[in-house]
């Protein structure tokens, strides 16, 4: 658990832990690097990726549109406002933040190409 990256994350700001010795990123996030174990440090990321599939939510508290997002190399889970969707689209984070449970969101829009 990188408590660096969840407390950026609650003032909105994307970053991923990246390794300080080697440079892997460590994704999900840790403040250690996966590879060689050496402290990662928060680098601000692209705010923009590929949407590789998506779908449609009817749960109760989490209805919506949620796509797979490919940012680099990392993959996050991502909502949608919009329905108009395709799978290789380039989408673009808008918000992100902690829910009062303490779980991550992240919200995309499609970008205008
Ligand atoms: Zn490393």
């Amino acid at each position: 658990m990188n408590q660096d990256f969840f407390t950026s994350l609650r003032k909105g700001e994307f970053r991923i832990p990246i390794c300080v010795s080697c440079g892997a990123i460590a994704w999900p996030p840790s403040a250690n690097c996966p590879k060689c174990l050496s402290p990662t440090q928060l680098k601000k990321s692209a705010s923009t990726g590929t949407l590789l599939e998506f779908s449609r939510s009817h749960v109760t508290g989490k209805d919506g549109v949620f796509g797979l997002v490919k940012m680099g190399d990392i993959r996050v889970i991502g909502s949608f406002d919009s329905g108009s969707l395709a799978e290789g689209m380039k989408v673009k984070m808008t918000q992100c933040g902690l829910l009062d449970d303490g779980t991550a969101y992240y919200r995309f829009v499609p970008t205008s190409t």
